[in-house]
């Protein structure tokens, strides 16, 4: 696996999703419960790996650490617990050219690294990539009630609200019309 710092977008929205199958935030449903689930979260987010079955509660732990490193708001701390979790996977760091021919830092994962630890070096990255980028004000929570997910907003002009914008934003529309329609009828 390899990571360019400066696509730290694709890695940090890896990062929010993958906190977000919590079952924690699914009212403990689990999104990752099995092999089968984790395989299909991975080659959706473009991650090549066939994960095995001892691999899921490592999975699972690095997922717990990440939204651990999202919920935390001071700058110096995000970055010390997100370069813990890179350190985990990596191998080198050097420059490769990016799709335009620019050179470009890379983070590229130990060849014995295993799957758990290289989706902590690619959430870690993301991590860095984003706090670097766009600052600590960028790590937030669900503007959803009834949501406990969090989420990095690497949107451009930085007013995403939602940790899940297709659910969480039309589960709060659907309670702020119930509201409405209740204030009305009282
Ligand atoms: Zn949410």
């Amino acid at each position: 696996m390899q990571v360019l710092f400066d696509d730290y977008g694709r890695a940090a929205g890896f990062a929010t999703e993958m906190v977000n199958t919590a079952p924690g935030v699914w009212h403990g449903e689990d999104q990752l419960p099995d092999v089968a689930a984790l395989t299909s979260f991975l080659s959706e987010h473009g991650v090549d790996a066939a994960p095995e079955p001892p691999d899921l509660d490592a999975v699972h732990g690095v997922r717990s650490e990440l939204r651990a490193v999202l919920d935390l708001r001071d700058a110096e701390a995000i970055g010390s617990r997100a370069s813990d979790l890179a350190a985990r996977g990596l191998g080198t760091v050097d420059l490769a050219p990016d799709d335009r021919g620019h050179l470009q830092w890379r983070a590229r994962s130990r060849a014995d690294a295993g799957l758990a630890d290289r989706l902590a070096l690619l959430g870690g990255v993301g991590v860095l990539g984003a706090l670097r980028a766009l600052g600590p004000e960028r790590f937030r929570d669900c503007a959803s009630d009834t949501c406990s997910g969090v989420f990095i907003d690497t949107t451009r002009p930085g007013r995403r609200r939602y940790c899940m914008p297709d659910l969480c934003g039309n589960r709060a529309n659907v309670a702020a019309y119930r509201a409405r329609r209740r204030a009305r009828q009282g």
